[in-house]
């Protein structure tokens, strides 16, 4: 049976507990509030499935193949407002949905907790638009699918990396159908339930609001290149917004503080990928196609399966999908083949995420000091007097050049 000696070789993609005959494996939270497999061995059979599924167990080698990519936009300039970057993964959902299938991905509950769940009509495509900064809870999602493709149901399936491959191992032959589209994306990391659970009460009680909606990413104030943590209440009025800087939330995700520990070693982190369609943020479209550059978001879509390419022949209708070179449209793309950076702090701000309330864990370690202060101040100076957007231009080409420096030393 599976057991899990290290944290981080386990992403918590509940395969193991899906496969398990006899239901010997339930998801439970740890301190941290991330779910790992919790074995009742009085109904352990010792098939061993749970061991032969996991895909952190059974690494996939990285095997090179041809790719297609391409540079991509919505017309319809308010789903893409509301999509994270171009709005790629909604064109390729409406359409799957046109053709009678249903789409899984990530949406909030009334809790405001992030789940998995299924949606077979294109308006509710909204509730997945926009990344979710938080561990998705997939509950029994891997086993529905299997039963609506046994039943010759088209399934789109989106999630993390971890995710895709957790359930293409769980499906084995299953996947052979091309009733199965799997979308996943370039990922950061995912950082704590807990953590989020503590930052929507904290701000819930500081704004004295109960909050409707959550955008991690919205455009409307900076735009897509300083775009907002932004909360509304229940009627859709916008009560906070934030930036990267200052928001404590964002804060700690992006100093890499609250991340599930396999994120810090994560088995997923390649180019070539066991998904049909990886998705990405195309910050530096300016330098990739100047007429594309309008701050309103791009996503970069890399091609990973002749399924993937087939289905992005059909997208035709208002879009705009420019072909670009794959290995151009990966440079630089750091967050596609490494891991984040482990912090030594971070053990000691997960105790306190799991012992403390949120206004303690930010008096300790995220506090509104008059760095963050200044920082935020600099970051709005530059955006007013036009500069922010040339900047960010000459580290993106930086970080190209790098790329491709390193790749021919
Ligand atoms: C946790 C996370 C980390 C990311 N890190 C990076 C990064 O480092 N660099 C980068 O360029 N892009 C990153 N992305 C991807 C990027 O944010 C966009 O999702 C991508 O550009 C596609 O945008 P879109 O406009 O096509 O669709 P979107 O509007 O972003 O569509 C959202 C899709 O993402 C799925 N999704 C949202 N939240 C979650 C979640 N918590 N778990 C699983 N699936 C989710 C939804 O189900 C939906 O399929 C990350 C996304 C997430 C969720
Ligand atoms: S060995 Fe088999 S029965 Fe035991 S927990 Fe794993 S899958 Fe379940
Ligand atoms: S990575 Fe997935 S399959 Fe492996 S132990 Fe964790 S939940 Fe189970
Ligand atoms: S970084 Fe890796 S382990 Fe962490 S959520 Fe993303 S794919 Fe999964």
């Amino acid at each position: 049976m599976i057991k899990i000696e290290r944290r981080e070789d386990c992403s918590g993609c509940t395969a193991c507990a899906s496969i398990c005959p006899v239901d010997a494996i339930t998801m439970r939270p740890d301190s941290e509030g991330f779910q790992y497999p919790k074995v009742n061995e009085k109904k352990c059979i010792e098939c061993h499935l749970c061991e032969r599924v996991c895909p952190i167990a059974n690494r996939k080698m990285e095997q090179t193949k041809q790719q297609d990519a391409y540079l991509f936009q919505l017309k319809n300039k308010t789903l893409r407002m509301e999509s994270t970057s171009g709005g790629a993964f909604t064109a390729i959902a409406a359409q799957f949905i046109r053709e009678g299938g249903v789409v899984y991905g990530a949406a909030y509950d009334e809790d405001l907790q992030v789940i998995h769940m299924r949606v077979d009509s294109i308006e509710d495509l909204r509730k997945f638009r926009n990344s979710k900064y938080v561990q998705s809870n997939l509950g029994n999602v891997f086993r529905e699918i299997r039963d609506l493709l046994k039943g010759n149901q088209k399934v789109c399936f989106s999630g993390t990396p971890c995710q895709v491959e957790g359930i293409k191992s769980f499906l084995g032959k299953l996947c052979i159908t091309d009733n199965l589209l799997l979308v996943d994306f370039v990922c950061h990391a995912v950082p704590s339930p807990l953590f989020w659970w503590k930052y929507v009460h904290w701000q819930e009680k500081k704004l004295s609001v109960k909050i409707g909606n959550v955008r991690f990413r919205d455009k409307r104030h900076y735009g897509y290149k300083y775009s907002q943590m932004v909360i509304t209440d229940e009627n859709g009025g916008e009560r906070y917004h934030q930036g990267v800087e200052s928001d404590p939330y964002l804060r700690a995700f992006f100093s890499n503080l609250s991340d599930r520990p396999s994120c810090y070693s994560c088995a997923f982190k390649k180019r070539y990928r066991e998904s049909d369609i990886t998705l990405w943020d195309c910050f530096d479209v300016g330098l990739k196609a100047k007429t594309l550059d309008d701050d309103l978001g791009t996503t970069n879509i890399l091609v990973q399966s002749e399924r993937g390419a087939e289905w992005i022949a059909k997208l035709t209708d208002d879009i705009i999908m420019i072909p670009i070179d794959a290995d151009i449209c990966v440079a630089g793309m750091r967050e596609l083949v490494c891991s984040v950076p482990y912090t030594e702090k971070r053990a000691a701000f997960m105790k306190d995420v799991a012992d403390k309330d949120m206004q303690e864990i930010i008096d300790i370690w995220l506090p509104n000091n008059f760095k963050i202060k200044l920082k935020k101040f600099l970051r709005r100076a530059l955006i007013r007097l036009d500069i922010y957007d040339s900047m960010k231009k000459k580290l993106m080409k930086m970080r190209i050049n790098n790329s491709f420096d390193n790749k021919h030393s």
